[in-house]
């Protein structure tokens, strides 16, 4: 071989050698840089970014509302499934901004957009969401979360299932029901609630979670007639092995008209969890009375009311429901021709446990759905 061409074959294999050595050193830089901002996101986010057992997302066009156990998707997925939604329309507004119907893929999908000073409220959620063994029938299908920061502002999203009839409050203001309906829905929003309330210890046990705001609008109705529990931006969960209590920041919170008596009259033990447990159970009385008011096993029909509608102004003052719910210990009329129907007999029996001026008194979420469970197979 000539010395040139010796010279040239070097030349080209240093060329060569060189290019492959600088898309290397790109290839490294870009993922260094990937896991970095990734890290970033999931700290920034505090959030669990464990790949879950059960449930696989990650193909096109699946099924959005198949359930199991699982904390959620890990960060990265979850915020490609809320860049790729386009929202179509409002469907609700609440204390931390407005819920969306939205388009993922062939489905549709609800969209929290919350604004960006309730970061907190996001955060809450979104952890809540998140925590291990969430996952069931009766509880908001959780999707996705994404804090998109723009550079101009930061865009809050919180992805779930969307629920076609709306909540609780929508269906029962726009439909009558029937027997088995009313018992479908007592018992599946009793169930959501025995899931929340439930610890399960373990490796990959649960947190026994207190929601803090049970009422008919934060329930939302499936396509199949049950209701799956929303909205757990005041839960407060309890760690049963280390006996933390996650310390809410205020207590006087959640919706007045729903307020437990011993919240209302300030007796309630905050240092206890199962004070938590017991004021949901009180609310979930009132959404249970609102559901079998709209039951046409009883003849005639009313329209839909909220509890204390007739006993409070629109908008009750929370001196005003302590004077109606704690003071004199006034509870919704329970309708005497609630007493000639069997089924109708016998839920009312159980609002009034629990609804219970004492809290202990009151009747577990767990209780509720089983003797529900057992009216339904016995009708
Ligand atoms: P907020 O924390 O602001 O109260 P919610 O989560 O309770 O927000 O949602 C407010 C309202 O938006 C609900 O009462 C319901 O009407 C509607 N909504 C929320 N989530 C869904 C959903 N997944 N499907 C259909 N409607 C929904
Ligand atoms: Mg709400």
């Amino acid at each position: 071989m000539s010395n040139n061409s010796q010279s040239q074959s070097v030349m080209i294999i240093s060329v060569v050698i060189g290019s492959l050595c600088g898309c290397l050193v790109v290839v490294i830089i870009v993922v260094v840089l990937l896991v970095a901002r990734f890290r970033r996101r999931s700290a920034s986010l505090n959030l669990n970014v464990e790949i879950p057992v059960t449930i696989n997302y990650s193909a096109p066009g699946m099924d959005l509302t198949m359930t199991g156990s699982g904390a959620g998707l890990p960060m990265l997925e979850q915020t490609s499934i809320a860049r790729q939604t386009t929202l179509i329309e409002q469907i609700g507004c609440g204390r931390y901004g407005n819920v969306w119907k939205g388009r993922w893929m062939e489905q549709y999908v609800a969209v929290k957009v919350f604004a960006s000073k309730d970061e907190q409220s996001w955060a809450r959620e979104v952890e809540i969401y998140q925590t291990a063994m969430l996952r069931h029938t009766n509880i908001l299908g959780f999707i996705a979360a994404d804090n998109n920061d723009n550079g101009a502002w930061t865009q809050l999203w919180l992805v779930t299932d969307y629920c076609e009839f709306g909540s609780l409050f929508d269906f029962l203001t726009q439909n009558a029901i029937d027997g088995k309906t009313m018992l479908k829905l007592v018992e599946s929003a009793s169930a959501g609630l025995a899931h929340l309330h439930l610890a399960v210890q373990g490796l990959q046990g649960k947190p026994a979670i207190a929601h803090r705001d049970i009422k008919s609008r934060n329930y939302l109705v499936k396509k199949d007639c049950s209701c799956c529990l929303g909205d757990f931006g005041l839960a407060v969960s309890h760690d049963v092995l280390s006996n933390r209590l996650t310390i809410p920041q205020t207590t006087k919170v959640g919706t007045i008209r729903y307020m437990a008596p011993e919240i209302l009259d300030e007796s309630m033990n905050y240092g206890s969890f199962e004070a938590y447990k017991q004021a949901d159970i009180y609310s979930l009385a009132l959404v249970i009375w609102e559901i079998t008011s709209r039951c046409s096993l009883t003849g005639d029909i009313e329209d839909y009311r909220q509890p204390y509608e007739d006993m409070v102004e629109a908008d009750p003052s929370f001196e005003e429901m302590a004077q109606v719910v704690s003071k004199k210990q006034v509870r919704p009329l329970i309708p005497d021709n609630w007493q000639q129907d069997k089924l109708i007999c016998r839920v009312s029996q159980i609002i009034e446990e629990c609804w219970s001026n004492s809290p202990s008194a009151r009747l577990s979420a767990l209780r509720i759905k089983k003797s529900l469970k057992q009216m339904m197979n016995n009708s």
